[in-house]
């Protein structure tokens, strides 16, 4: 079954720059795949019109969602390269945002946002503010506020690009572990050819601006991934 499909996907903004495309890209359920290219290629772009926070100016987009569920953007988790925490508040009220956001009450929330905390390790930190934290563990509480909808589909733009390159392995470790846990699909956008082939099972090259797909490469793994 299919999570994403994009058919003949093109994105030209209105200073009249061709981003995208045309972009066809099928990706199954639970699957992990990166997307790899050249900066400005349109890869944020391709990520932002999944998401539905951007229009495709031709093609069309398709997102399977859970039965029922009807607000768009609710099935999809979405963690920028910048963890954007609101500093003026905890940890948990941040990681509870989007239940707020979506009307679930308040003690709900926090139980859910504590839930989405301890499954990236930071149940200790749940009472603390955003600017105690280091870059990796804001970028865990990021990760947290994503997944706290339980949505189906979690997009990454270049989520880990900023930290260094110990905190980046650790963090690729747990999100492994986490995928093979809860079974999302995962569109991960990075600069990285190591981290793309560490993390994910397929891996998609595209061509300069507008892109394209110029290889779509499926990544044997000794180690069982599933
Ligand atoms: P990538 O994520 O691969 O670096 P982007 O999708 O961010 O690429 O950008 C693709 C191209 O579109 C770049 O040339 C970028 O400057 C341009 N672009 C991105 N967003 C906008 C926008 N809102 N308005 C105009 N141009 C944009
Ligand atoms: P990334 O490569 O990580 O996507 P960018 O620097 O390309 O980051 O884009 C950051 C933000 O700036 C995005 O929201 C994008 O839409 C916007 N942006 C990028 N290029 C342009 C541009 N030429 N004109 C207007 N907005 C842009």
């Amino acid at each position: 079954a299919l999570a994403v499909s994009l058919r003949g996907v093109t994105k030209t903004y209105d200073n009249g720059v061709m981003a995208l495309g045309p972009l066809d890209l099928a990706v199954c359920k639970g699957e992990f795949i990166s997307l790899l290219g050249p900066s400005g290629c349109g890869k944020s772009t391709a990520l932002r019109i999944i998401a539905g926070l951007s229009a495709p100016s031709s093609g069309t987009v398709r997102v399977a969602r859970h039965e029922g569920e009807v607000q768009p953007g609710h099935g999809i988790g979405f963690v920028f390269q910048e963890p954007t925490l609101m500093p003026w508040t905890s940890v948990r009220e941040n990681v509870r945002l989007p239940l707020k956001l979506g009307g679930v009450a308040k003690a709900q929330g926090r139980a859910r946002a504590d839930e989405a905390l301890a499954s990236v390790g930071l149940t200790d930190f749940a009472d603390a503010y955003p600017r105690e934290l280091s870059g990796g563990m804001k970028m865990r509480v990021s990760l947290a506020r994503a997944l706290v909808t339980d949505p189906d589909i979690l997009l990454m733009d270049e989520p880990f690009a900023a930290l260094d390159e110990i905190t980046r392995f650790r963090l690729n470790n747990d999100l492994l572990a986490l995928w093979r846990a809860l079974g999302k699909t995962v569109i991960f956008v990075t600069h990285s050819v190591f981290e793309s082939v560490y993390l994910s099972q397929r891996v998609v090259v595209m061509t300069a601006r507008p892109g394209r797909i110029q290889a779509d490469l499926r990544i044997e793994t000794v180690e069982p991934r599933g």
